[in-house]
């Protein structure tokens, strides 16, 4: 059985990157968004990732009339030692796979292929994830890109 929790930490992170980059995410709707962390002992292979609920799931929060459209599942011991501008630029990441289909209305999730995420890579070099001065996206001012 796996343990999750809800985060609300990372759902403020999402909000405010959302309010913050209203250009980079017109459609992203935060309150959509529910984050949920992952107890485990080991670390996994990513350190957050973002699916549309199905199945049972699905169902449950079509029952239950919630408005969540996605699921951010964070490995808690992966992210727990991790500095303010990681949290908000590994978010951001995931925030970058939600698409809206204009015509619909439908939501889908971007491959990394198809745009991982240009805005990222163009602006934080490859290894990101360890790169010692990483800037915050949620500082005194926006950052630039
Ligand atoms: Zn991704």
């Amino acid at each position: 059985m796996q343990n999750y929790t809800r985060m609300l930490e990372a759902e403020g992170i999402c909000k405010r990157l959302v309010e913050t980059y209203p250009d980079i995410f017109p459609d992203v709707d935060p309150n959509s968004i529910v984050a949920m962390g992952l107890q485990v002992k080991r670390p996994k292979h990513y350190l957050a990732n973002i699916r549309i609920p199905r199945g049972i799931i699905k169902a449950l929060f079509e029952m239950l009339k919630t408005k969540y459209e996605f699921v951010i599942e964070i490995p808690l011991i992966s992210w727990a030692p991790l500095d303010k501008a990681r949290k908000q630029w590994i978010l951001f990441h995931e925030l970058c796979h939600i698409y809206k289909d204009p015509e619909t209305g439908k939501y889908s999730l971007l491959q990394h292929d198809v745009q991982d995420f240009a805005l990222v890579l163009k602006n934080v070099d490859i290894g990101w994830q360890r790169s010692e001065k990483l800037p915050e996206l949620l500082g005194t001012e926006p950052f630039k890109f």
